[in-house]
């Protein structure tokens, strides 16, 4: 019984002399080859030379500070569960006094890690941040030999004071008018004035 009319029936007849001896066939995948030869190379001398690549584009992790310098991270875990790769880790501990110009909140993340080679780059983090404290950026996550460099640390990831990194092309307008509106506890910036002589770093 026939199902469907995709049947093809197999043509076993003689090969003829020209079939026999393969010389058209060779020409012919030469001559492919050889066009290869004129068309516009799709590889690039990367480091050298590297692609345009758009502006949210999803790279290496950055673990944003404040306008004062202070970590913006509570180690509240709300990325580590968003992460379908499970990739990121943390350790938290309470804030001291005189630590506010160092950590935002009373809880900060003593440790915080990314392995990058689980990674997907996919965002859902950044996205599940209720501190605006982890942004994905357009830095291209280093190759390495070793397994072990690819777990970023706060070394890795945490801003320096002195090279901030801007991310307003992530964030949404909707955030972005957010942060302006005074009052609330998560746009309040921590004065340094009141704990005399701290300094952030
Ligand atoms: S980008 Fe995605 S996979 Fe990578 S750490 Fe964030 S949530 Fe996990
Ligand atoms: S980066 Fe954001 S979501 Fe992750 S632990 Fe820190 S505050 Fe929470």
């Amino acid at each position: 019984m026939q199902l469907t009319n995709r049947s093809k029936v197999v043509s076993n007849k003689d090969q003829s002399f020209l079939e026999k001896i393969y010389l058209p066939a060779i020409i012919k995948g030469m001559a492919t080859t050889f066009s290869h030869l004129f068309k516009k190379r799709p590889t690039i001398m990367y480091p050298e030379q590297q692609r345009e690549i758009a502006p949210v584009y999803r790279g290496q992790h950055v673990l944003k500070r404040d306008e004062n310098g202070a970590e913006r991270c509570t180690s509240c875990g709300m990325c580590a569960v968003a992460c379908p790769a499970e990739a990121i880790t943390m350790e938290s501990a309470e804030r001291k006094k005189g630590e506010e110009h160092l950590y935002r909140e009373e809880k900060y993340a003593k440790t915080y890690e990314i392995n990058m080679l689980r990674c997907i780059f996919c965002g859902l983090c950044e996205e599940a941040c209720p501190k605006e404290a982890i942004f994905l950026t357009d830095r291209i996550v280093s190759s390495d030999f070793e397994r072990d460099g690819f777990i970023y640390g706060k070394d890795k990831l945490v801003e320096k004071i002195d090279q901030r990194i801007d991310v307003s092309k992530r964030q949404t307008p909707e955030v972005l008018e957010f942060k302006k509106k005074p009052g609330l506890k998560h746009n309040t910036v921590f004065d340094k004035s009141k704990i005399g002589s701290g300094k952030a770093h």
